[in-house]
């Protein structure tokens, strides 16, 4: 019998990763996991957990403009210290990488802090030490990494999502290029800090793949925040001048600004990861392909995560690596079920959806009754702030399933994680209506809406 260094080598200790980590070796199973950069991975590191905290403190500005409706003044005008938020963001994600760190070490795993590259079905080659492990099984999780564009001169004077997060200075002037969901909630950020804010899209539209109410809801919002968007071009070069970055535009505009932030998507991180010398297989865009039970085309290599480019979020990528270690290890053959996913988009306002958008549903369904509501939120009454919140109900008008649940308007995450479970349920529209509505709130909306704004039908 072949006998290994390990029963799991997992390669990255992000979300994936840890969390397969961890339970596979919960289960008896001898593990160990590489990590070329930090414990935490893009989510601790420099993801979601570090994008939050600069979402809350670029919303301070609106809560310091809307305490004189409540009766409040403030002395001073507030001032903002961009080092001290970084530095205070620095110490928190040092924290949590601590406990991702003490996490695997108490679950008995093998901590390698450096990078390691597949050399065959079985081994993986670690590239300071030059050691050299064998395992039965592999688990790639090396997550995504940010895209750029290797044509554009000037792209060295850019930055990415990466660097934005260790900014030395808050810039006057930006412009974010991109129109996903990482560009528009960079661009509120800034735009909550007081920077001068341009979103530049070679789309017609933010957030392609999302509802076109909160798309055009959210332009709006920005629109009204001072973030001005350009639509139809890119960037042909960027150059660097005394007083700033020019940005030179296809369409023969210029932009110009003190810093550029090119948000234009991510890939899977791949690239030296020797999955050709395993024979492990990927898709065009170098996304691994597995199959539901995140298995290559390698019986022993498997792979979860943002590194597969299916639904790149983090609760998806640790739920496929709690799938993978509890089916290996654990006696437990489950896979992840991907109905209903919900997101969010920490934009301000925000976004909280689930299920099936407008456009979706009406492919997806004969019939679809849309109930639609727009109020002021009650903080904005006293505030004097004219920004909206938008609530959108789509139901199945066969069966009265509800089958999306779209909102732009504050804590539409937290709301909309909730619906998510009634959705999940299968709850119709009479659940939603027979359900009592908790009085004063934003939520009580989605079982208030007793009149259709719409009856959508195919063709
Ligand atoms: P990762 O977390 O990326 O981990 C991969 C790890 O592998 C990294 O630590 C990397 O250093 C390591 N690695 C790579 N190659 C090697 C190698 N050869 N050897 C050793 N180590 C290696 N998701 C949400 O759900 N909500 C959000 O609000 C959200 N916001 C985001 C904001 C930003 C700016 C970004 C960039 C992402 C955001 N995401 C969000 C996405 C989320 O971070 C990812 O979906 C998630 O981290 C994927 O987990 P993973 O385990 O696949 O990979």
């Amino acid at each position: 019998m072949t006998t290994y260094d390990f029963d799991l080598f997992v390669i990255g200790a992000g979300s994936g990763g840890t969390r397969a980590a961890r339970i596979a070796a919960g289960h008896g199973a001898r593990v160990a996991v590489a990590e070329e950069y930090r414990f935490g991975g893009t989510c601790v590191i420099r993801g979601c957990v570090p994008k939050k905290l600069l979402v809350y403190a670029s919303r301070f500005a609106d809560d310091f403009a809307d305490a004189a409706g409540f009766g409040w003044t403030l002395e001073d005008e507030p001032r903002f210290d961009w080092p001290a938020l970084i530095a205070a963001k620095d110490r928190e994600i040092a924290r949590l990488e601590g406990l991702y760190r003490k996490g695997l070490e108490a679950a008995g795993v093998q901590l390698f802090e450096e990078r390691a590259t597949l050399i065959d079905a079985h081994t993986v080659a670690l590239t300071s030490s030059g050691r050299r492990l064998t395992a039965e099984k592999i688990l790639i999780a090396t997550g995504g990494r940010p895209n750029t564009d290797p044509k554009l001169p000037g792209r060295e004077l850019t930055i990415n999502s990466n660097e934005a997060f260790d900014l030395k200075s808050l810039p006057n002037r930006i412009v974010v290029a991109g129109g996903g969901y990482i560009a528009v909630e960079f661009a509120g950020i800034f735009a909550g800090l007081g920077v001068d804010t341009t979103l530049i899209y070679r789309g017609d539209k933010i957030l392609r793949g999302f509802d076109e109410d909160l798309r055009d809801g959210l332009i709006e919002a920005y629109r009204n925040r001072g973030v001005r968007f350009v639509f139809g071009t890119v960037f042909k070069s960027i150059e660097e001048t005394r007083s700033g970055l020019i940005g030179h535009l296809a369409s023969g505009a210029t932009l110009e600004a003190d810093a550029i932030m090119m948000a234009i998507g991510r890939s899977p991180n791949v690239e030296g990861l020797g999955l050709d010398a395993a024979g492990v297989a990927c898709a065009s865009n170098g996304a691994i392909v597995v199959d539901e039970n995140s298995r290559t085309s390698v019986p022993s290599v498997f792979a979860v995560g943002d590194v597969c480019d299916r639904f790149n979020l983090t609760p998806v990528a640790i739920r496929e690596g709690h799938a993978f270690a509890d089916a290996q290890f654990g006696g437990r053959p489950v896979s992840v079920d991907y109905d209903m996913i919900p997101t969010a988009v920490f934009s301000t306002p925000e976004i909280g959806t689930v299920g099936l958008t407008e456009h979706a549903a009406v492919q997806a369904c004969a019939r679809v009754d849309v109930y639609k509501a727009s109020f002021r939120p009650m903080r904005a009454t006293l505030a004097g702030r004219n920004e909206r919140t938008l609530m959108k109900l789509l139901v199945d008008g066969v069966t009265d399933r509800v089958v999306g649940c779209h909102i732009l308007g504050p804590d539409a995450g937290e709301i909309v994680q909730m619906a998510a479970i009634a959705l999940r349920m299968g709850a119709t529209k009479t659940d939603f209506d027979r359900t009592m509505a908790l009085h004063p709130s934003a939520a009580e909306e989605l079982v208030t809406m007793r009149t259709k704004t719409a009856t959508l039908t195919r063709g």
